[in-house]
């Protein structure tokens, strides 16, 4: 028997999709029930539906800040709105399922600056929203003008960051469904702009493993320092639980060789941990949600 009432069945979803698909990890077990509304009134309906009946549910961008430990047997929820950029002046609307970086390169090519640091950061808008996505001294609430979203009683509401809602890596609430943004951005020289996106994306280029499957820092800095340097100075660089894996190019980056299972994957991220701990007496907080 179905466990969802008919309203959420009704909206399109998909049966039993392994998270290896669904995040940039490529670790995790199944997602039992997953739900991709193509317009907002889909997504709007669906968590209306969800607080009626009292169901917890998640909320999945690109899965690029994910590590999943396990089958999900809640409704998932992963939106598939029009990829259909807006611009009026300086200014330009994007969905949330649109993705971050090209988001950023589109704006580079209008010619409108404020983006570029986001040049390396994967995932989708919806997920950049949620984490305050930042590099580079930059995070998105400096260009955010107004965000849109469900709120947890299914209303829609469109509205601006209130002062202090957003800080270091915290965006939007996590009951709120992101559908949506506005960024604030200005006219620039389109050659400086390009400068700009190409500096940030060979600094990554040379600083993470871009060529392995990864859920980008794993770790939280803790104050004063780098959980990268920590790791390092652990000597755990390279270390390997089955196909996972402390990165040797970036101590913070623990990748999937392959076919890493989330029984290795969270092997290793205690392993890291607890050594972590006895050299250096600190406590490595996942920066990483974890599933
Ligand atoms: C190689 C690599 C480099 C990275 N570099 C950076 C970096 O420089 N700076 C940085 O900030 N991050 C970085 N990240 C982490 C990650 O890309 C960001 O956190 C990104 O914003 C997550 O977006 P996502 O769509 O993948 O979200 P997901 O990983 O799918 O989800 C992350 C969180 O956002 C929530 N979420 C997703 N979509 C929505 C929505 N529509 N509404 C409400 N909540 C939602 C999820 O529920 C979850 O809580 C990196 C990751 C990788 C793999």
């Amino acid at each position: 028997m179905n466990p969802w009432p008919d309203d959420l069945l009704a909206l399109p979803h998909r049966r039993d999709v392994p998270f290896s698909r669904l995040t940039t990890l490529g670790v995790g077990g199944t997602c039992r029930w997953l739900f991709e509304p193509v317009e907002e009134a889909q997504a709007a309906a669906f968590v209306r539906a969800c607080a009626r009946e009292g169901i917890p549910f998640k909320v999945l961008g690109g899965g690029s800040n994910l590590v999943v430990l396990g089958d999900v047997e809640i409704p998932v929820v992963r939106l598939r709105l029009p990829a259909v950029l807006r611009r009026e002046g300086c200014e330009v609307e994007a969905p949330a399922s649109y993705g971050h970086m090209r988001l950023a390169a589109d704006v580079a090519a209008m010619g409108l600056s404020g983006m570029e640091y986001a040049s390396g950061i994967p995932g989708t808008v919806g997920g950049a929203l949620r984490m305050n996505a930042g590099a580079y001294g930059r995070e998105l609430v400096d260009v955010l003008a107004r965000c849109r979203y469900v709120a947890p009683d299914g209303e829609i509401v469109d509205a601006a960051p209130a002062p202090g809602e957003f800080a270091y890596r915290r965006g939007l609430p996590g009951d709120r469904l992101a559908l949506g943004l506005r960024i604030r951005l200005a006219e620039g020289d389109p050659a400086a702009i390009r400068e700009r996106v190409e500096a940030c994306r060979s600094r990554r280029g040379s600083s993470q493993p871009l060529g392995r499957r990864n859920a980008g820092c794993i770790f939280r800095n803790p104050p004063g320092t780098s959980a990268g340097r920590l790791i390092d100075e652990a000597g755990l660089k390279g270390t390997r639980i089955g196909d996972a894996q402390v990165s040797l190019e970036h101590a913070n980056f623990l990748v999937n060789l392959g076919a890493a299972t989330p029984a290795e994957f969270g092997e290793l991220m205690a392993l890291v941990r607890e050594r972590v701990r006895d050299h250096h007496g600190v406590d490595l907080e996942p920066e990483v949600e974890i599933w």
